[in-house]
C-alpha cells in the first residue's frame, strides 16, 4: 500500500551581510586607511533524512522556513557573523520538488538515512571596503553588498510505509485501537475499494515527540481472504513491508476450550499466503476485555502466561483499562526499536514500483492535529 503524503513549503536561505565602509580613526593618524570588514555569509537551508520520522505531518502545520541572515561587516576589519544554517529533518524516502511557474523539478531524493543536502544556499557576505584599496584609490567609499539567499517553493512527497500492520478477524477492534493510540488519524482520499478503506494512525512517542510510528489497519486482508475474494493477496504484498504485526482478537472470539484458536486461524491464513509473513514478529492482543468479568480475564491471563504467550489484554473502547493500553504502547515502541536495527523499512525499488502499478497511490489527509 502506498500512502502518499504531501506538503507544500517554502524555504529561504539567509542573505549575506553587507560589506562595511569604514576608515581607521586613530589619535595621531588623521587619514586612516579603509578598514571595513566583510559581511558574514547567510545560513543555508539543509535537509536531513531522519529514520525516526514517518510522515510529513509537521510540514503541514508550519510552511515557511528561513535560515539566518549573515551580519554586516564592521569597522576595524571586523567580519560580520555567519548566519546559522537551518536543518530541516524529513522522513527517509522524501522526495523534494522545486515548483516554479507550474513546473516541477526534482531537487533531492532523501533515500538513505542520514543523507544531507543543501537545498537553498546562503548568500555570500559582501567584501568590506578594505578590499578595494588600490594605489590610485586610497579611500574607497564603497563596499560590496551581500548576496541574497536562495529561495524556493517546494513540494515534499513521501510514500508512507507503515511500521506495523494490524491484523485480526473482523470486528476485533482494529480501527478502534488505531484511533485510540494515534495522535493523528490520516484520512485516506480517493480509495476505489470504498468498503475496504485502509486506516492509518500516527503514534507519537511521549518521551520523544520526534519519534513517530505509523500503524496500518488494512481491512480486507483477512475479511477478503475469508470470502475468497483474493483481495487479501493484493493487500498482503504491502503488509509485507511492515516491520511487525499487531494481532488483535476480540475476547468475544475467545472460547474456553481453545482460547487462542482465533489467533491461530488468522495465522494459518497468513501462512497460506506467505510463510515469511507468518514468521514476522507479532504482538498478540486480546481486546474488549470489558465484556468479561475481571475474574474471567484474570484466568485467561494466567493461562496465557502458563503457556508462554505474551498476550496483552486491553479494552480499546471507552475508558477501559488505560494502564494495559499504555503497557501495550510501550511494548510497541520497544518492538519497533528492536526491529529497526535488523529490519529496516524497505522502500519500493523502481522495478517494484512498476509492477505495482495496479495499486493506486492514496493521498493522505490529516484529520486531527496534535495538541
Ligand atoms: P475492526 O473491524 O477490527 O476494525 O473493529 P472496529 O474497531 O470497527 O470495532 C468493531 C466493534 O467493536 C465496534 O462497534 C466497536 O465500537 C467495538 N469495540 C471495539 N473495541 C471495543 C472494546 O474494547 N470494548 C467493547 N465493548 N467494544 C469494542
Ligand atoms: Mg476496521
Amino acid at each position: 500500500m502506498r500512502f502518499v503524503d504531501e506538503a507544500l513549503i517554502s524555504v529561504k536561505a539567509g542573505n549575506g551581510g553587507h560589506g562595511c565602509v569604514s576608515f581607521r580613526r586613530e589619535k595621531f593618524i588623521p587619514k586612516g586607511g579603509p578598514d571595513g570588514g566583510d559581511g558574514g555569509d547567510g545560513g543555508s537551508v539543509i535537509l536531513h533524512a531522519d529514520p525516526r520520522l514517518m510522515t510529513l505531518y509537521d510540514f503541514r502545520l508550519k510552511r515557511r522556513y528561513e535560515a539566518q541572515n549573515g551580519q554586516p561587516g564592521m569597522g576595524s576589519q571586523k567580519f560580520g557573523r555567519k548566519g546559522e544554517d537551518l536543518v530541516l529533518r524529513l522522513p527517509v524516502g522524501t522526495q523534494v520538488y522545486a515548483r516554479k511557474d507550474g513546473a516541477e523539478t526534482l531537487l533531492a531524493d532523501l533515500a538513505e538515512p542520514g543523507m544531507e543536502t543543501i537545498i537553498a544556499r546562503g548568500g555570500r557576505g559582501g567584501k568590506g571596503n578594505e578590499h578595494f584599496k588600490t594605489s590610485t584609490m586610497r579611500a574607497p567609499r564603497f563596499a560590496q553588498p551581500g548576496e541574497p539567499g536562495e529561495e524556493f517553493s517546494l513540494r515534499l512527497e513521501l510514500k508512507i510505509l507503515a511500521d506495523a500492520g494490524i491484523i485480526g478477524l473482523p470486528n476485533a477492534g482494529k480501527s478502534t485501537f488505531i484511533s485510540r493510540v494515534s495522535a493523528a488519524r490520516p484520512k485516506i482520499a480517493d480509495y476505489p475499494f470504498t468498503t475496504l478503506t485502509p486506516n492509518l494512525g500516527v503514534m507519537i512517542r511521549e518521551d520523544d515527540p520526534d519519534q513517530r510510528m505509523v500503524l496500518a489497519d488494512i481491512p480486507g486482508l483477512i475479511e477478503g481472504a475469508h470470502l475468497g475474494q483474493g483481495l487479501g493477496h493484493r493487500f498482503l504484498k504491502h503488509v509485507e513491508r511492515t516491520r511487525f504485526l499487531i494481532h488483535i482478537l476480540s475476547i468475544e472470539d475467545v472460547d474456553e476450550s481453545n482460547p487462542w484458536a482465533g489467533f491461530d486461524l488468522v495465522n494459518a491464513e497468513l501462512a497460506g499466503f506467505d510463510p515469511e509473513l507468518a514468521c514476522r514478529r507479532q504482538i498478540e492482543v486480546i481486546n474488549k476485555c470489558d465484556l468479561k468479568s475481571p475474574e474471567e480475564v484474570a484466568a485467561l491471563k494466567k493461562r496465557a502466561q502458563a503457556e508462554g504467550r505474551g498476550i496483552h489484554f486491553i479494552t480499546a473502547k471507552g475508558s477501559g483499562d488505560p494502564e494495559a493500553l499504555e503497557e501495550l504502547v510501550r511494548a510497541l515502541w520497544t518492538l519497533r526499536e528492536e526491529e529497526e536495527t535488523h529490519a529496516p523499512l524497505q522502500h519500493l525499488s523502481a522495478e517494484e514500483e512498476v509492477q505495482d502499478e495496479e495499486f493506486p497511490e492514496i493521498e493522505v489527509i490529516y484529520t486531527r492535529e496534535p495538541s
